[in-house]
């Protein structure tokens, strides 16, 4: 996953996406949506949708917040935590609480059926929740392999220091600077967790050709040569051509950088189902309706 051409060129920032409004997701999700496939499915493959929750206070409360019992097929949900809890149990038997700087990357691929909640320990004492659910697809081939469940600590995910005190980049899958994520990923994919500090002009090397964004939740991140900043809880997608990131100024960010191989494959997707095919949805749909997805114990 190095990048293919060893000669830098500056990746050019396309388009700033932002969410037009939010949405809860069950009683405990207060969403962003800041991108989906519908629109942005070809130019941001292999990546999906991302859902952006919270920064959002709960008081405490005894009642279980969330969603229940639903099914996923034919890609991968990828929960990041940075304030609160997530408690999860899915059809498979994979499940777990995970609270900040903890990851899940859940693979529905041929179905699952889960609930996703706060943690109860969470819910019971209040406070500050922030999480962020990615949606990754799988390529044709591996949408109807059996289910997977990672669950990755925060201890896991190794942290590489930015230079000249610019910041750090937790590497959740991929690698930066040599340094491999723990998330076993379909097709290889790059997924960074970064704090910019510094305010200073830095470079992120990425491979050339892959589909490229910035998701920026916290401060604002301004490119070189570009006219407007990132602003939070905005999206910057770059141009597949170049491999080069110049950061002009970044002060107080909290980002994610989502990068991946473009897997150029029709996108047919219904709710919870994304598939290549509208029969492959039918067959989904009917899939579940019958309980081959299984249900939860
Ligand atoms: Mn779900």
């Amino acid at each position: 996953m190095e990048p293919s051409n060893p000669h830098p060129a500056a990746k050019k920032l396309g388009r700033i996406l932002r969410s037009s409004g939010g949405h809860w997701v069950g009683d405990g999700f207060p969403v962003q949506t800041l991108f989906a496939y519908s629109d942005m499915g070809a130019a941001l493959s292999p990546f999906l949708l991302l859902d952006y929750a919270g920064p959002a206070e709960f008081p405490p409360t005894h009642e279980r917040l969330g969603v229940g019992e639903h099914p996923h097929r034919g890609f991968e949900t990828v929960t990041i935590v940075y304030d609160g809890e997530v408690e999860h149990r899915d059809s498979s038997g994979g499940g777990g609480r995970i609270g900040p700087g903890d990851v899940q990357w859940m693979t529905a691929a041929s179905g699952v059926v889960h609930e996703e909640f706060h943690g109860r320990d969470f819910a019971q004492r209040g406070g500050p929740f922030e999480m962020v659910q990615l949606w990754v697809n799988l390529p044709a081939r591996d949408k109807m392999s059996p289910p997977r469940y990672q669950s990755i600590a925060d201890s896991q995910i190794p942290v590489v220091a930015l230079p000249d005190g610019q910041g750090s980049v937790r590497v959740i899958a991929g690698e930066y600077a040599g340094v491999k994520g723990p998330a076993l990923t379909f097709t290889p994919i790059h997924l960074w967790d970064l704090k910019l500090t510094g305010g200073q002009p830095f470079e992120l090397v990425v491979p050339e050709g892959y589909s490229t964004a910035l998701v920026v939740l916290k401060g604002s991140v301004r490119l070189q040569g570009a006219d407007t900043a990132i602003q939070a809880a905005e999206v910057g997608v770059f141009e597949r051509t170049g491999n080069v990131l110049r950061i002009e100024r970044a002060d107080k960010v909290t980002a994610l950088l989502l990068c991946g191989e473009p897997i150029d494959e029709p996108i047919v997707g219904s709710g919870p189902f994304v598939m290549n095919t509208a029969e492959e949805i039918r067959q989904a749909m009917s899939d579940y309706q019958s309980g081959k997805m299984g249900h939860l114990a």
